[in-house]
């Protein structure tokens, strides 16, 4: 039987979750899976749609061990669990965390802004694919974030996930007025460089700005992937 003490600390030392999305066929490319959203992020960027998350101190919204008991009853039924945030590498219990759903049969994915990329790398073969964000070029991520030294960690991050072997896709949300199209170019043209292969391209839904996911539409509406300059890329609706 535990202790108190000891089940105090292993309440302190599992996964603190903000929510559950039950079922996706479209976080985990190819795979049936859960959602589980991860409380706590260390970036603030300006059109968050989950300010509900940021706040690592904030209680769980659902126990961890009630989200193995939900995985338990959907054996056979669904194929991956996906872990999202606020940011999922935030949180030293991932790992464990990320052991313990392998061990019940499911396949693991990760959604992460890359701003712990030492953790990343030793989260790397616990996970069977990665959707890293890179939210803006180099130059503008941490006016973006609001947090200095971004671009180093994500830039670090990127390169550990090109060198892993491990399924993924970048992701980058963009509107007319978080910066200008040639830039949004310039920096698909240099993850390419870098070895990228798989650049999905993200209407932002800014919540301070109503109709920048309309704008960004339009604007990328009449691209084409690899002509005028621009990179092989995946726009996603
Ligand atoms: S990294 Fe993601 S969760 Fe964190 S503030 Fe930015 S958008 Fe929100």
């Amino acid at each position: 039987m535990l202790s108190a003490s000891s089940s105090r600390s292993s309440e302190r030392s599992a996964l603190r979750v903000g929510g559950l999305t039950r079922f996706t066929t479209i976080d985990f490319p190819g795979q049936l899976a859960a959602v589980v959203f991860c409380q706590g992020c260390p970036w603030r960027c300006g059109y968050c749609h989950n300010p509900e998350l940021l706040d690592a101190r904030q209680p769980a919204a659902l126990e961890w061990n009630a989200v193995l008991e939900f995985l338990r009853q959907r054996r056979g039924l669904l194929d991956g669990v996906v872990f999202s945030g606020g940011e999922p590498l935030a949180q030293s219990a991932l790992p464990a965390a990320l052991q313990q759903v392998r061990d019940m049969g499911f396949a693991t994915a990760l959604h992460t802004g890359g701003m712990y990329p030492e953790r990343l790398a030793a989260a790397l073969p616990l996970l069977d694919w990665v959707g890293l964000d890179v939210k803006a070029p180099w130059a503008r991520l941490a006016a973006l974030t609001g947090m200095p030294g971004s671009a180093d960690k994500l830039r670090v991050a990127l390169v550990r996930l090109l060198h892993s072997g491990v399924a993924h896709e970048c992701r980058s949300s963009w509107h007319p007025g978080l910066y200008p199209l040639q830039e949004l170019r310039a920096l698909g043209v240099e993850l390419q460089r870098l070895g990228l292969r798989h650049w999905v391209l993200q209407p932002c839904d800014d919540p301070r700005q109503p109709g920048s996911a309309a704008a960004a539409r339009q604007a990328l509406a009449g691209l084409t992937p690899g002509q005028e300059g621009w990179p092989m890329f995946q726009l996603r609706a």
